[in-house]
């Protein structure tokens, strides 16, 4: 029998923004046997990883971790938190808001959703506004998505802390940071977040599978009269976990031990400052290709570009999908693809987590020869303008 895939040679660019390259060290390091999670060398694990994350989070307060995609860390943000009938606001700033909206819908929080156009962060002007009005303080929560993965864009997370400050409005403050944590520079602490949403797959380098919140004292304070049901994702059991490394169920054991290299790669050999800057330069280079090509970010604002990934519009009448398809077929590269009311229209390079200048210019070599192979109208030059910039170093 004939086999009709493509076969490739050499390695597959798996330029999605999540889930990412997972480097070798950390691949190997999830290999080794899997331990008693009740033993004394679990214990070690536990409290290491936990101690950690929470310098990724840059927080000295609790860390909760669950075995579970980002979708369920975004439950356990609001289950531990909320009531029925609670208003939180939300703001549309592409797919993921939307769909962390949904659920909060589901889950019986009564929303407002303040509309948006997915070319923009979350206006910190506009969160003062409806706080300000709020005098009787109905609204509970604020939440919003730091990187917006279907956009490429990046809210100004410390701008809309101060802007909920000079409202002098109580109200809880949630982030989503899935597809920027240890990538983006974030602070849990200085922005005084109550719960800060994370998962495994993106900037941390490692399969999915893993879940987390960051949980402020007023949080943890808020989830003792907080009445929506929870049981699996409960706080309480996994507070524990930071002072005995043990948690309440069996965790992803592998995934820890994965963590635990990530994390040594993240913090202590490279640091996060490095991290962020490495994903600066990465996003500049990656804009200045996108320009060179004459095409378009979805971004709009230049303070919100993403620089852990970059959504590109294909010109009106041509087909995004088509163009990843002929990658895929032509070079084994994987580009994010346009989710919700962007499909077809948008293609997304992900150019966050493992990752270096050559591994970014195969990136870009893929997309400047994919969109002439594709016949996607675009200009020549997008590669030359990034080696120049990445040349300066
Ligand atoms: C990937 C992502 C999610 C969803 O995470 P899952 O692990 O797929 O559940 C949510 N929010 C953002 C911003 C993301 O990038």
């Amino acid at each position: 029998m004939k086999n009709t895939a493509p076969v490739h040679s050499g390695r597959h660019f798996l330029q999605i923004p999540g889930p990412t390259n997972v480097p070798d060290r950390v691949l190997h390091a999830m290999s080794f046997p899997t331990i008693d999670h009740r033993g004394p060398e679990f214990s070690t694990l536990g409290k290491d990883v936990i101690a950690g994350m929470k310098r990724v989070f840059q927080t000295a307060g609790a860390v909760v971790m669950y075995p579970s995609s980002g979708t369920g860390a975004w439950e356990a943000a609001l289950v531990n938190t909320l009531s029925p009938g609670d208003r939180a606001v939300m703001f549309e700033t592409g797919h993921f808001a939307t769909l962390w909206r949904q659920m909060a819908g589901r889950l019986g929080i009564d929303i407002e959703f303040v509309s948006g156009d997915w070319r923009h962060g979350v206006d910190p002007a506009r969160v003062e506004e409806l706080l300000s009005r709020d005098r009787e303080h109905r609204i509970k929560a604020v939440c919003i998505v730091h990187n917006e993965t279907s956009t490429g864009v990046t809210s100004r997370v410390g701008e809309v802390r101060a802007a909920i400050d000079h409202a002098r409005h109580p109200a809880l403050f949630m982030v989503d940071t899935i597809s920027s944590l240890a990538s983006i520079d974030y602070r849990h602490d200085e922005w005084k977040v109550d719960v800060t949403v994370g998962g495994s797959q993106k900037g941390l380098m490692l399969p999915p599978g893993l879940g987390f919140n960051a949980v402020s004292d007023k949080a943890l304070a808020a989830a003792k009269d907080a009445r929506l049901p929870r049981s699996y994702w409960d706080w309480q059991p996994m507070l524990e976990t930071g002072h005995t490394g043990f948690f309440p169920y069996t965790p992803g054991t592998n995934l820890l031990y994965g963590l635990r290299e990530a994390l040594a790669m993240l913090l202590d050999e490279e640091g996060l400052g490095n991290v962020f800057a490495r994903h600066v330069r990465h996003g500049e280079a990656t804009r200045r290709a996108v320009a060179g090509w004459g095409l378009e970010t979805v971004c709009l604002d230049p303070r919100e570009h993403s620089n852990s990934l970059t959504a590109v519009f294909v010109p009106e009448g041509h087909d995004a999908d088509r163009l990843r398809d002929t990658i895929l077929d032509a070079f084994d590269m994987s580009l994010g693809t346009g989710l919700g009311k962007l499909k077809g229209k948008i293609f997304r390079v992900g150019h966050l987590g493992h990752f270096n200048d050559l591994m970014l210019c195969g990136t870009l070599c893929g997309v400047e020869m994919g969109l002439a192979a594709a016949r996607v109208p675009h200009k020549s030059g997008g590669v030359a303008a990034a080696l120049e910039f990445l040349g300066q170093r």
